[in-house]
């Protein structure tokens, strides 16, 4: 009954902040709209604009960025100029070129031991597609909706990454995919990547029950360290994330794809856990810095939020406040509610519940 009525709520999320509540409570527009006719307000400063941007793309790129949830707003026309001319498919050309001719340059052994790893989304598979249908990168990343995505099977290939793929199995590499898609999209998977023109691979490594909740740095270390374990030596690893390509047992040279909408292990609810992260979390997944110094428990994160919403007189406000954490940090929320469940239920159901749905429209920000 419990989990009916939670259910209930994932009809009306809410704004967001990153820790601790701010004042903004009003959601911003679920989508947003290109300005048009604003050639001569921006005319002078279209240059500057740019640079900005193009800076932004820069700290996404090297990993030197602040948590983000969205990119932004302001750099939504230059991110989609970019993903859509020719400076997205140049930069993929760029990386694809490079990890040809560093293939090209090794001596393989010959012993079917020698392997490139492969990164799926953004680097086999473009979903370029939904994201053009999701403000490339304004909206903030919805899991529920990309997994629909996904199960339509209808990515196009990465050209370029195409090319590299088969000059890598003709080399006589063993080609390993290892990505972040659950077991259960293995099919689906499959049938994308051949529709694709991706033939021949040695092994397709996907996230079994067991690896769900490891943040993807983690999961992708181990994969790897397994294939080390085996044998294999890992000469190429082509990946658009930071996450695709680092932690332990690296891949002897990296290739990291251009993806300036890609999403980060904080932006993600299911995984990220903010300030819990402990010390060795935070040096494996490149997270000093962008966090608060300061390691606190769950129990102590959840004594600090109900300190938070309990400060709030609206119930409303508190429902927000409530639903902008499930946002941010799914596990934190569902332990909140489960250990301040008389607290919390009038304000996750009837009453508030009631006024929320009275006013999705004032409150609405992205469908979960
Ligand atoms: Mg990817």
């Amino acid at each position: 009954m419990f989990f009916f009525k939670l259910f209930l709520l994932s009809f009306v999320p809410s704004t967001l902040s990153h820790d601790g509540f701010n004042s903004h409570l009003l959601p911003r527009p679920l989508i947003m709209q290109y300005p048009e006719h604003t050639e001569t307000r921006f005319e002078k400063s279209n240059e500057e604009l740019e640079l900005e941007c193009t800076s932004w793309r820069f700290a996404v790129e090297t990993n030197n960025l602040s948590p983000w949830k969205t990119i932004p707003e302001e750099c939504g026309s230059y991110v989609k100029d970019y993903m859509m001319g020719r400076g997205y498919k140049a930069d993929l050309e760029r990386v694809s070129s490079e990890a040809g001719i560093y293939a090209m340059s090794l001596q393989l052994s010959g012993d079917g031991k020698d392997v490139w790893v492969f990164d799926v989304d953004e680097t086999l598979l473009s979903n370029l597609p939904y994201y053009a249908d999701h403000g490339y990168g304004l909206e903030i990343f919805n899991p529920v909706e990309f997994d629909k995505w996904v199960y339509r099977g209808m990515a196009p290939g990465i050209e370029p990454s195409l090319k590299l793929y088969e000059k890598v199995l003709n080399l006589g590499f063993k080609v390993f995919l290892l990505t972040g898609r659950s077991e259960k999209q293995r099919s689906i998977t499959i049938e994308n990547l051949t529709k694709a023109g991706f033939r021949s691979w040695d092994k397709l490594i996907l996230r079994d029950s067991e690896d769900q909740d490891k943040p993807a740095t983690v999961f992708k270390s181990e994969k790897r360290s397994k294939m080390v374990e085996e044998g294999y030596r890992i000469l190429g690893n082509s990946g658009d994330q930071w996450s695709d390509l680092s932690g332990s047992s690296p891949s002897n040279h990296s290739f990291k794809l251009p993806n300036p909408i890609g999403y980060s292990l904080l932006r993600d609810p299911r995984h990220n856990k903010g300030l819990a992260f402990t010390g060795n979390e935070r040096d494996s997944h490149y997270l000093r810095g962008l966090l608060p110094p300061v390691v606190l428990t769950h129990q102590l994160q959840e004594k600090k939020l109900m300190h938070n919403i309990c400060q709030y007189q609206v119930p409303l406000q508190r429902y927000t406040a409530l639903m902008e954490l499930q946002e941010r940090n799914e596990r934190l929320f569902y332990k909140l509610l489960i250990d301040n469940v008389d607290e919390l239920l009038t304000v996750v159901y009837t009453p508030t519940v009631g006024e929320a749905c009275q006013k999705y429209g004032s409150i609405f920000f992205q469908s979960n």
